[in-house]
C-alpha cells in the first residue's frame, strides 16, 4: 500500500526552526507498513547535532516572536490547528493505518481526539492563572504561571496522534517550546502535525520534531544540558533511564509507562453492559495500549457464564490488515509480535479459552497475532503480571471483595482499574482502596475524554497528563510578594 498520495510534507526530513531539513548525517530509517512488511517511506535519521539544532530553535523561538505570544493568541494557534486536524482526520487516519497498522475507524478516531486535544487546551490557555493571597500589612502578593522554557517530548508508536496531543498540546498551551523525537517506527502523523501547525502560523521554533533511533536522538534530547522539563511514555527500561537522565540536569519529568490494567467484575454486574468493555480494552490497538485492561477479575459465581461470554466474543473478532478495518489489525513489528509469542508460549495452553482468527486475505509480511483470552489464571501468573502489550487476556477468578482488591493492587502497576456492580457503597470503597491513577465505575476508559486527568503510580510512571492538571504539570509557579507598606 503506498502513501505517497497522502504525504503533502517531505518524511524523510526534520521539522526544525520552521524548515523542513534533511538531518546534518544525511542518513534516514525504513519505515515499515506492519499489514504487509513493505517499507513504506523513509524518515530522518536524527542524531545529536540536529537535537542540538531544535533545543537552539526551541530557545530563539521563547526570546522570539512565540515567546511574546499572550495567553489568548497562543489559544487562538492551537484551537486553528485543531481545525486544520479536522479537516485533515481522513488523510492522517490513512497516514496512521499505513504507519502503526491500526484499524482506520481506530486510527480516525485518534485523529479525531488529536483534534480535541487542541480545542480544549487552545480553549484553556486564558483560563489558567495565578492568586492573590492575602498575607502582611503593606504587602500585595501574587502568583503567576509560567513555561518551563524548552519541553522534550519522547513518543511511542502505539498512539502517536493521542500523545502528542495531550503532551505537546499542553506544553504549547503554557508556552514553552517544544522538541519532539517521535518513535521509530510510527513518525507520519507526527510529521503531519508538523505540518499543520506550521500551516496554522505556529511561530518558527515552538514546535521541532526529530526522527531517529531513541539511542541517539532519544538519548541525546533527554541528556541534552539545555532542556527545561521531559515527557516521556513508553517501556519502564527506557522510562528508568530518563529519569536518570532529569535527575543529572534537575529538570522535572512526567513518566508514562503502562501497566497491568485490572477490571473487576461481581456477581451482581450487569454482565451484558460489561461485555464489550472487558474485551474491547483488551484487543483495541492489538492490546498494544498503556491502559490496555488485560487482567479480568471475576467472582465466582459469574465466572463459568462471564468466561463463556467473552469466549465467544473472542471467537467473533477478526483479525487483518488495517485498510480492511476489521476489530484488530498488526502488531507493530517483527519485534513486537515475538515479545507477545513469548509470552504465550511460555503460558500453559490448556488455560486457553478462546483466540481470534486472522483472515485468510492478511499479507504474509504482516505481523498478525490472534487475540488470545486465558481463564483460571493465578494472580501470581506471568500473564497476570507482566505487560504483554499485545491483545492477550488473563481472566482471575476471587471470592470476596477483599480478594479481589488484593489481586487488583497487587502488580508493581497502576494505572487504570474499573469495578463493575451495582452495589453502591463497594463501589465507592474500591473507587477509594484501588491503586491507579484512574478509575472507572460500570464502564472503562469513559470514552478516553481529553477533560480527564491520566497518570499512574508505581511502575506505571507519574505526573498527570490530559485535562487541566497537565497545564499545571507544564508550567512553573513564581510567586511575587511586592512591599508598598
Ligand atoms: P521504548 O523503547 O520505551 O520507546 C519509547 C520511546 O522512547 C521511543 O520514541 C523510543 O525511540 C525512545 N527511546 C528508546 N530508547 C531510548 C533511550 N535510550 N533514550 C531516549 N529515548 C529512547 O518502547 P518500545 O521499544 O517502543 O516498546 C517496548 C515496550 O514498551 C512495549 O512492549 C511496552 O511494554 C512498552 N510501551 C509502553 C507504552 C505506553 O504507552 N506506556 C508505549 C509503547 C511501549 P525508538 O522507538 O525510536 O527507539
Ligand atoms: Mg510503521
Amino acid at each position: 500500500m503506498s502513501v505517497q498520495n497522502d504525504l503533502w510534507f517531505d518524511a524523510s526530513k526534520c521539522f526544525i526552526g520552521g524548515e523542513w531539513v534533511a538531518p546534518v548525517s544525511g542518513e534516514t530509517l525504513p519505515l515499515e507498513n506492519p499489514s504487509d512488511g513493505s517499507e513504506i517511506a523513509r524518515i530522518a535519521r536524527g542524531q545529536r547535532a540536529d537535537v542540538d539544532a531544535a533545543v537552539q530553535a526551541a530557545q530563539t523561538a521563547l526570546s522570539g516572536e512565540w515567546g511574546r505570544k499572550t495567553a489568548v493568541e497562543r489559544g487562538r494557534i492551537l484551537t486553528r490547528i485543531g481545525q486544520l486536524v479536522l479537516e485533515r482526520v481522513d488523510v492522517l487516519a490513512r497516514l496512521e493505518a499505513a504507519d502503526v497498522g491500526k484499524p482506520l475507524k481506530q486510527a480516525c478516531a485518534d485523529a479525531v481526539a488529536l483534534a480535541r486535544y487542541m480545542e480544549f487546551y487552545g480553549g484553556a490557555a486564558d483560563k489558567i492563572h495565578g492568586e492573590t493571597i492575602p498575607y502582611l500589612d503593606g504587602y500585595t502578593v501574587y502568583t503567576l504561571r509560567e513555561p518551563h522554557g524548552v519541553t522534550a517530548h519522547i513518543v511511542p508508536w502505539n498512539y502517536p496522534m493521542q500523545i502528542i496531543g495531550r503532551s505537546v498540546g499542553a506544553a504549547l498551551t503554557m508556552g514553552n517550546a517544544a522538541v519532539l523525537k517521535p518513535a521509530e517506527e510510527a513518525c507520519l502523523t507526527t510529521l503531519a502535525f508538523a505540518k499543520i501547525a506550521e500551516e496554522a502560523g505556529l511561530p518558527a521554533g515552538a514546535l521541532n520534531v526529530v526522527p531517529g533511533l531513541g539511542e541517539e536522538a532519544g538519548a541525546a534530547l533527554s541528556s541534552h544540558p539545555e532542556i527545561n522539563h521531559i515527557s516521556f511514555t513508553g517501556s519502564v527500561g527506557v522510562g528508568s533511564l530518563i529519569q536518570k537522565a532529569a535527575a543529572d540536569a534537575i529538570v522535572p519529568v512526567t513518566l508514562e509507562l503502562g501497566g497491568k490494567s485490572p477490571q473487576i467484575v461481581f456477581d451482581d454486574a450487569d454482565l451484558d453492559a460489561a461485555l464489550p468493555f472487558l474485551v474491547n480494552a483488551g484487543v483495541q490497538n492489538a492490546g498494544q495500549t498503556c491502559s490496555a485492561s488485560s487482567r479480568i477479575l471475576v467472582q465466582r459465581g459469574v465466572y463459568e457464564k462471564l468466561t463463556e461470554m467473552m469466549g465467544e466474543r473472542y471467537r467473533a473478532l477478526k483479525v487483518g490488515p488495517a485498510m480492511d478495518d476489521l476489530d484488530v489489525g498488526p502488531l507493530i513489528s517483527a519485534r513486537q509480535k515475538e515479545i507477545v509469542e513469548g509470552f504465550v508460549k511460555a503460558a500453559d495452553p490448556a488455560r486457553i479459552i478462546a483466540q481470534a482468527t486472522i483472515v485468510d486475505s492478511a499479507p504474509k509480511g504482516g505481523h498478525y497475532f490472534a487475540p488470545t483470552l486465558y481463564g483460571g489464571i493465578d494472580p501470581d501468573d506471568p500473564l497476570a503480571q507482566n505487560e504483554i502489550f499485545g491483545p492477550v487476556q488473563a481472566i482471575i477468578p476471587f471470592d470476596t471483595e477483599a480478594d479481589a482488591l488484593r489481586i487488583a493492587n497487587g502488580t508493581a502497576y497502576g494505572l487504570v482499574a474499573s469495578i463493575w456492580t451495582r452495589d453502591g457503597a463497594r463501589q465507592m470503597r474500591l473507587a477509594k482502596a484501588l491503586r491507579a491513577g484512574q478509575v472507572f465505575i460500570n464502564n472503562y476508559g469513559a470514552g478516553g475524554g481529553v477533560e480527564l486527568p491520566f497518570g499512574g503510580v508505581g511502575k506505571s510512571g507519574h505526573g498527570r497528563e490530559k485535562g487541566f492538571e497537565a497545564l499545571y504539570g507544564f508550567s512553573v509557579l513564581k510567586t511575587v510578594a511586592a512591599h508598598h507598606g
